[in-house]
């Protein structure tokens, strides 16, 4: 492949939108595919293809104006795209790396077949399978499209697994133990295209009712547990041949089990923190991967870093200044604010990075709530 001067970003949200900051660092100009003007990342594009992010005609366009295709979303049509990249049409990651982790029952399968460890799990697929369970409770999942814990449910009892699966209509599901973790864990990795592996430091996240809240970098664990996420982490991008940035999600358990529950194949809300936390953020390092530039390796600027999800919790057209100005007053803390000109319920608006020294370290969860409690102060 030339020179890469024309990234194509399949999604314009936050993602793309972060990642424009980091495409005008580095000379390259970012041309997006998705479907509305209003989406975060529009206004940081060089040019723009408005269209649903699985439309691959649109997608054909976008090749045509740019020297390769990379994701910030993965609710692709794959198949369809498949075609493209015969026609010659260039994907970083690959369709290939791509292909086992689109649906949630898959990427388990996928991820169990290179010997990683995940939950115990099954497809959902008849009745008959419900009664065969016993032990509850269970986790049940969409196999694609979900997000921000949309299509994952948390269930006590046959009755209630039954209804909520009826309620669907009865799709093909994952269903899953429910994995009493102590701790939830996540980390960044990126492979380049000669095949340099670089894995950020391994954070610890929050989530309520399925939703990330917070994320502590660097997780207050243990150097056996940093070397076990490491190792899952290497081994997956080697096995993928991954070229770019992937984020993997785990569960700790409290005899120190490390299981992957998602990955992420591009970057991902657990690893904002870069941004202002470490000398290179993750959307410098996607755009490095995917353009063939000298990968850098990341460290923290200070102690570490709390970051703060901002999620909706009205419908509301507010631009939220006063909170968000309140929020910027705060020593060594950056607001970042998407732009979005809607609020709803657990939508994500923004997030705010505060770097921590040595000596907060120990402090970070008060911090976390500290923030918080400023953002939802109306509520
Ligand atoms: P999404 O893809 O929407 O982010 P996830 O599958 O990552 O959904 O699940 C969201 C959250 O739900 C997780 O971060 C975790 O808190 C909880 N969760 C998901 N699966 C399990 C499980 N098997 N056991 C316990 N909690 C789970």
């Amino acid at each position: 492949m030339m020179n890469v001067k024309k990234v194509g970003v399949i999604g314009g949200g936050q993602l793309a939108w972060m990642m424009g900051e980091a495409a005008t660092k580095l000379g390259l100009h970012l041309i997006i595919q998705t479907p509305q003007k209003t989406d975060p990342a529009v206004k940081r594009a060089t040019e723009v293809i408005l269209a649903a992010v699985d439309d691959s005609s649109a997608t054909a366009k976008l090749a045509n104006i740019c020297d390769v295709i990379t994701f910030e979303n993965e609710f692709i049509n794959l198949p369809e795209l498949q075609s493209l990249a015969a026609k010659g049409v260039y994907f970083r990651p690959s369709l290939n790396s791509l292909e086992p982790l689109l649906d949630k029952y898959d990427q388990r399968s996928y991820l169990q077949s290179i010997g990683l460890p995940v939950p115990k799990f099954n497809a959902l697929t008849s009745d008959a399978e419900l009664e065969h369970i016993s032990q509850f409770p269970v986790v049940l999942k969409a196999r694609r499209h979900g997000y921000d814990g949309q299509g994952t449910f948390i269930i006590q009892n046959h009755q209630d697994l039954s209804a909520t699966w009826h309620k669907f209509g009865c799709p093909p599901m994952l269903l899953e133990e429910f994995v009493p973790f102590t701790k939830e864990l996540a980390v960044m990795v990126a492979r380049s295209v000669s095949g340099e592996i670089i894995i950020y430091p391994v954070v610890e996240t929050y989530q309520k009712n399925q939703v990330c809240h917070w994320v502590i970098a660097p997780a207050d664990v243990t150097t056996e547990v940093i070397e076990k996420v490491n190792a899952i982490a290497h081994t997956l991008v080697e096995k993928l041949q991954v070229i770019g940035i992937f984020g993997i999600e785990l569960f700790l358990t409290q005899d120190n089990q490390v299981l992957v529950n998602e990955i992420a194949p591009r970057t991902h809300n657990s690893g904002h923190y870069t941004l202002d936390g470490c000398n290179i953020s993750q959307f410098e390092m996607q755009l490095r991967t995917v353009a063939n530039l000298p990968l850098i390796s990341p460290s923290f600027k200070s102690g570490g870093a709390v970051m703060v999800n901002l999620l909706g919790y009205e419908t509301s057209q507010q631009d939220y200044q006063t909170q968000r100005q309140t929020l910027a007053s705060l020593p060594n803390t950056y607001v970042h604010w998407y732009g979005k000109t809607e609020s709803r319920p657990g939508r994500k608006l923004g997030h705010v990075t505060r770097l921590l020294s040595k000596t907060e370290l120990s402090q970070s969860e008060q911090i976390a709530d500290q923030i918080a409690s400023i953002w939802y102060s109306n509520q």
